[in-house]
């Protein structure tokens, strides 16, 4: 009885080992820095419908580059992230915005939507995507959001031009 109990247990860490040795292999594959003087800003996004960042600033016309990493672990069908940056616009057109996206699988972005300034990949957990682009001229705040159905009225942020 005491060994199958150990045995269970040294399987049980071998697992947890294995866990933690695919994490740490995960982060070694992320892109190593950019050395082109481009300021990056990596975010992540998890499980809980959560991005790490959710308030930017850049300069006008400013080149920057958002490297986003889904570190969650659900399948990609139920739970799927991506950043989309959208002009300027209310709650109730962020809304709007998502609810038309919510029908274009797999990307969630409709075909030439004038509300879309940049946007990554739809990220299955673990994938990364990173995207290079200039700020709006225009000062103000730009809404940024991730257009998997039902997550734009949560993961969103704002870009603020200034
Ligand atoms: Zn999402």
């Amino acid at each position: 009885m005491k060994r199958i109990t150990i045995t269970s247990l040294l399987a049980s860490f071998a697992l947890f080992l294995g866990a933690c040795g695919n994490d740490a292999s995960k982060q070694n594959a992320a892109p190593p820095p950019s050395d082109d003087g481009v300021r990056t800003i990596a975010i992540t996004a998890n499980d809980s419908m959560q991005f790490s960042v959710t308030s930017i600033e850049a300069a006008p016309g400013e080149e920057i580059r958002i490297q986003l990493s889904n570190i969650g672990r659900m399948p990609k069908q139920s739970m799927a992230h991506n950043w989309v940056l959208l002009q300027p616009m209310d709650n109730a057109a962020i809304n709007a915005f998502g609810m038309k996206a919510s029908s274009h699988a797999p990307e969630y972005i409709p075909a030439g939507a004038s509300e879309v300034i940049a946007h990554t990949k739809m990220l299955g957990a673990g994938e990364s995507d990173t995207l290079t682009f200039k700020a709006p001229s225009a000062p103000g705040p730009y809404p940024f959001i991730c257009s998997f159905p039902g997550h734009y009225a949560i993961m969103k942020g704002t870009l603020t031009v200034k």
